[in-house]
């Protein structure tokens, strides 16, 4: 089968032929519907972030059950299935919690996840270690679920973290709205009363974020321009949460002119911009937090939504054999929503 796999870093991705995996006792075989393509995968590409020797990528991955090795229950063959990321050891506290992305145990796995030292699902096929990792995906599409895994979960569980300050009173700033910023509209549109400025860089990215819920939308191109416009809606209060998506300086130099007192400054975007945290740097009562990703049992109750029509990914298919020209056209901006590589797509 064609795969699209890691080879070092500072290496493009590859496009290899590998044999189809058989699932082992108690480990699933999916046969790919669609994998999402997302910004970490540059910097693993790039960066390497301590991973060596050779892996397919792709950590947002869905499709249909097409082997089950021995032992293994509660599934059958052709059931879709959305596949949870990081895989952690399965057994700690956290682990325990289904809140696998904070194993206790992460630095002496030998991955972080298919996609992430294992082999993930830029391929027809990808082996799954255990059905505690899948999320039955009932009549949703694995090409519309693949993204959800990342793209949804992740700002989701920053939102959760959240909640408790987002009342009705509230306004919440969302920079950047590429993968992880179009489903952040939705969901907090979901989740809570408050009011939604979205910020972006990109007029056409600016317009979707509009559709599907944004109350204001702000160009962060002229960032005095920016903070100006968005001062003049929050008011004196500042911004409850700012929920930054992309992580680089200047979005972190923007959000720290918007929180207001008693606030959430969340970064999930992995852009490498940095804050010297002290007393004066933030208004007082700001908890700064740098979640990953997010539960298994998030990942069931972001899967609902979406089952139940309050948010969907807005995606881009491409052949397998696309992911390299994929990667460049993410990397310059290109991408409206989630691109998704989707095996056999011609
Ligand atoms: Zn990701
Ligand atoms: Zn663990």
């Amino acid at each position: 089968m064609r795969a699209v796999q890691f080879q070092g870093a500072g290496h493009p991705a590859r496009i290899v032929e590998v044999p189809i995996p058989q699932a082992g006792p108690g480990q699933v075989l999916i046969r790919i519907g669609g994998a999402g393509v997302c910004h970490s995968d540059l910097h693993v590409l790039e960066e390497g972030l301590g991973f060596t020797g050779e892996f397919t990528m792709g950590h947002e991955n869905a499709g249909w059950i097409a082997e089950l090795g021995a032992g293994v229950t509660g599934f059958k063959e052709g059931d879709a299935v959305a596949v949870y990321g990081p895989w952690g050891c399965g057994y700690c506290h956290a682990c325990q919690l289904s809140m696998e992305n904070y194993c206790e145990n992460w630095a002496s796995l030998a991955g972080f996840g298919g996609g992430l030292g294992f082999d993930g699902g830029m391929a027809e096929y990808m082996l799954v270690p255990s059905t505690r990792l899948l999320v039955p995906l009932g009549n949703l599409a694995p090409v519309k679920a693949a993204p959800l895994s990342d793209a949804a979960l992740t700002p989701y569980h920053a939102i959760k973290r959240a909640l408790p300050y987002l009342t009705a009173d509230a306004s919440v700033v969302v920079l950047g709205l590429g993968g992880l910023g179009h489903m952040a509209v939705q969901l907090l549109r979901a989740l809570a009363p408050v009011r939604v400025i979205a910020a972006d860089i990109d007029p056409a990215k600016m317009e979707q974020a509009k559709r599907l819920g944004a109350h204001d939308v702000v160009h962060t191109g002229d960032a005095n321009a920016a903070v100006e416009q968005i001062q003049k809606i929050v008011g004196a209060r500042g911004a409850a949460f700012v929920l930054d998506c992309v992580g680089v300086q200047p979005t972190f130099n923007l959000g720290a002119r918007l929180l207001g007192r008693n606030s959430v400054w969340t970064i999930a975007g992995l852009g490498g911009g940095h804050h010297d945290f002290h007393h004066g740097s933030t208004p007082y009562g700001c908890t700064m937090s740098t979640p990953y990703w997010g539960s298994r049992v998030e990942l069931l109750e972001v899967i609902a939504m979406a089952r139940n029509g309050h948010i969907h990914a807005e995606i881009a298919e491409f052949p397998l054999d696309q992911a390299v020209d994929v990667y460049e056209k993410l990397k310059a901006g290109q991408i409206k929503g989630r691109a998704v590589l989707v095996p056999g797509l011609k």
